[in-house]
């Protein structure tokens, strides 16, 4: 004779599961193991410091100022070249603050996507690049999201 089980095609369940927060669990596992591969591979591309250098659309846009007289007397060191700020010296400003004098950033920036000081990263014009950021970011979220679904069962 058929049990339930056999018509509808579905497996019983043992006591105390809970289908569907275990299926979702399995997913978000499964996913972040896929991340975490695909992270790898881009690790061999982007690792050892094999980084792109930053947009050169963003480059251009940095503000760019002119030290002026007050500024040079404060004797404010690039952080590249360890040279003054001096009066009438081009200085560029990067998103996260950091200053340091045109001819110094300038040629950095076409290397290297990041502050010197502090690696703040900037855009890319490499879509390869802004992907992997991407996939990290979302990578990130998904630690995030476990995180919240361990504590919302075991917590
Ligand atoms: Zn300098
Ligand atoms: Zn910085």
């Amino acid at each position: 004779m058929a049990s339930y089980f056999d018509e509808h095609d579905c497996e019983p369940l043992r006591d105390g599961e809970q289908p569907d927060h275990l299926l979702h669990m399995a997913r978000l596992l499964l996913d972040s193991g896929l991340a975490a591969e695909w992270d790898l591979e881009y690790g061999r591309v982007f690792g050892d410091g094999k980084v792109p250098p930053a947009s050169k659309k963003v480059v251009e846009e940095l503000p760019t100022r002119i030290v002026t007289p007050s500024e040079a007397a404060e004797e404010k060191k690039c952080p590249v070249c360890i040279g003054l700020f001096d009066e009438e010296d081009e200085v560029k400003e990067l998103p996260c603050g950091h200053r340091f004098h045109s001819p110094c950033i300038l040629p950095w920036l076409q290397k290297v996507n990041s502050c010197p000081l502090c690696r703040h990263e900037l855009p890319t014009d490499d879509p390869d690049y802004e992907n992997f950021k991407k996939q990290k970011a979302r990578a990130k979220q998904r630690e995030f999201e476990l995180d919240n679904l361990h504590n919302s069962m075991f917590g």
